[in-house]
Parts: structure tokens; sequence; C-alpha cells
């Protein structure tokens, strides 16, 4: 279940899975704001998703998730 991001304020943050992988990001729709663990959501650093997308070398587009 989506929860509001703490970061904008504005979106919600989904649990997405990378397609082809078992990694699993929570990312809000509309600041790309990324957690790598759902407990980090809100309370631990954010990373860009665009960043970590690039350093795990994957595709930065919105079609390489699929929501959970
Ligand atoms: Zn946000």
């Amino acid at each position: 279940m989506p929860v509001e991001c703490k970061r904008c304020g504005q979106g919600s943050v989904q649990a997405m899975r990378i397609r082809s992988t078992n990694i699993l990001l929570w990312v809000c729709e509309e600041c790309e704001a990324t957690w790598k663990s759902q407990e980090e959501v809100n309370v631990g650093k954010f990373e860009d998703y665009g960043t970590l997308m690039r350093g795990i070398g994957r595709s930065i587009l919105w079609s390489e998730l699929v929501p959970q």
C-alpha cells in the first residue's frame, strides 16, 4: 500500500520491483526519491532514482519497474 512521501509531501511511495531482477525499491512517483527498504521510507536517507538505477547499470525508464 502506497504511503505519502514526506520528502515532497505530494507524491506517494510505491513498492516497485526492477524488471528482470528481484530487487525491490520504494519510489516516490512525484519527486523520484528512492529507498531500498520499506523500513527506511521517510526515515532514512533517500537516493535519487536515476542515480541509483544508473549506478546498478539499469535503464531509468519507468517501464523498468513493476509495481508490487
Ligand atoms: Zn516525493
